[in-house]
């Protein structure tokens, strides 16, 4: 069989890039040995966000007494819940699936393997040839010494999102983003939860200033979350009232269920690397170069696979890239504008540079920073914790970075990393009409309040 391009892997790297390349006119086998969709759609993205949704009826219905509607106490049927959550992920499965058929990609539901240059052998014993070759192989959980997936007490994010049960005790290893955003599905749940991070600060490695940790920090405290920095686990006992983890100086801390999620490695290996002379890195990437070409030619490699935040849609921004340039076409893609959003309570989103990223590189910036507090609508919907935060060039008043902590980052983060992307001024934000009431708004605001001329703030 022969095509214009084989990809492996039908994560949002994988078949975002396979619907665009047979858009433009190629040939496309897209091979994947799961489901459609990746870690993305059915271990990942979307299932923590269905989850995060449902449970936050709980913590609304709880919150509505304050505005004068009362709710009894939620009751949870995990069964019901867990297969309504399957349910969103067999749609967009079945989304993708007819997507890729409607673009004539060929699928083939097989694991592949490299064979040389421009072959793909599969696990059904067939060879595909392709004048390209595109890894799209994702990445898979971390175990670490002393805590491995077969002890039954020890969860990965996989088991987690599994919903089997809610522990009374649940013992969360790793503050970064997945911790974080299960940590905060099981305490909606009821689990008494806490979450060891070994380095000084939760969500290590991310580009967040101090006052975003120190807000979300807080309401983590205020919804019952314990969070130990500074703490790493050593080893785990098994006692007769469950297990124990040391963390180091006689301390302990004893749970229910334990859950893992100390990072992800890239799925490098057994994929025939050797078979065109790629060499992972040391943590296990494929190294690529700006066309996202691995040391071989004719073989590609985007998604979790390659260096980079490891998000869905820096993965399919990567195989947008790469079909445009396979066709002699341009496709942007600039690292240091790749939003990201954070489905914690409140929720954090950024794009761009932090106040102190932007600083330490010896910019002259200004900031604008405005709360939720002063928003008509987070007043009306009792979120008001939180807020919005601007980075500017100070000669050219080009937004560098934006930051948002609050109810619905996530959502408002768009129009900020319109801007960052397209090199737009605070004034273009801060003269651009808002619709009222709305939690937009609060862009607007923080960036008149860089320029000194916040209506409803004090300006400083
Ligand atoms: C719990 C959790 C929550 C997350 N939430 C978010 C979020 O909210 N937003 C976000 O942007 N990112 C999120 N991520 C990260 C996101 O899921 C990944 O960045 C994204 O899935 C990477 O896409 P990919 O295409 O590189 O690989 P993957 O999605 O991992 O897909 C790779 C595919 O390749 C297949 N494969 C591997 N080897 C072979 C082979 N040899 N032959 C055939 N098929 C093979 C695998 O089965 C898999 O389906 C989350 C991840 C987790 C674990």
């Amino acid at each position: 069989m022969n095509y214009n391009v084989a990809i492996i892997g039908a994560g949002p790297g994988g078949y975002v890039a396979a619907i665009r390349m047979a858009q433009l006119g190629l040939s496309v086998i897209l091979i994947e040995e799961n489901k459609l969709g990746g870690i993305c759609l059915n271990k990942g993205c979307i299932p923590t966000k269905a989850l995060y949704s449902a449970t936050k009826l709980i913590e609304r219905a709880e919150d509505a007494q304050a505005m004068g509607i009362e709710f009894t106490t939620p009751v949870i049927d995990l069964e019901k819940l867990s297969s309504w959550k399957e349910g969103v992920i067999s749609t967009l499965v079945d989304g993708t699936a007819a997507l890729l058929k409607a673009n004539g990609v060929t699928v083939y539901q097989t694991r592949g393997r490299l064979e040389g240059t421009g072959r793909v052998a599969l696990s059904t014993g067939k060879t595909v040839d392709a004048e390209r070759i595109v890894l799209a192989t994702g990445s898979s959980p971390i175990e670490i010494p002393g805590f491995t997936f077969a002890d039954p007490h020890i969860w990965s994010s996989d088991d987690a999102l599994a919903l089997r049960e809610i522990p009374r005790r649940l013992l969360l290893i790793g503050g970064g983003v997945i911790g974080l955003e299960l940590a905060t599905i099981y305490n909606r749940l009821g689990s008494k939860v806490t979450i060891l991070e070994m380095m000084p600060e939760i969500l290590p490695g991310i580009d967040l200033d101090r006052r975003t940790i120190a807000t979300l920090k807080r309401a983590l405290k205020a919804q019952g979350i314990t969070v130990r920095v500074n703490t790493a686990a050593k080893s785990i006992e098994e006692t007769s009232e469950g297990p124990v983890v040391q963390i180091g100086d006689g301390d302990a801390v004893a749970a229910d269920r334990i859950l893992l999620a100390v990072g992800r490695r890239p799925n490098s290996a057994d994929i025939g690397l050797e078979t065109v002379g790629i060499e992972p890195d040391r943590r296990g990437f494929v190294p690529v170069d700006k066309k996202l070409q691995t040391s071989a030619p004719g073989v590609y490699a985007i998604g979790d696979l390659v260096p980079g935040p490891m998000l869905a849609h820096k993965g399919s921004a990567e195989g947008l890239n790469l079909a445009a340039s396979f066709v002699g076409q341009n496709y942007p893609l600039d690292y240091q504008t790749i939003p990201q959003a954070i489905f914690t309570d409140p929720e954090i989103a950024s794009v761009g540079l932090s106040e102190a990223r932007a600083r330490e590189e010896g910019q002259d910036v200004i900031v604008g920073r405005f709360p939720y507090a002063a928003l008509g609508k987070a007043q009306g919907m009792r979120e008001t914790q939180g807020f919005f935060q601007v980075v500017a060039d100070a000669k050219s008043k080009r937004l560098l970075g934006t930051q948002i902590v609050g109810a619905e980052a996530s959502a408002l983060i768009a129009e900020a990393a319109l801007a960052v992307q397209n090199g737009l001024s605070l004034e273009t934000i801060a003269d651009s009409v808002h619709a009222h009431p709305t939690l937009p708004e609060g862009l607007k605001e923080a960036a008149e309040a860089a320029l000194g001329r916040a209506i409803h703030a004090v300006n400083r």
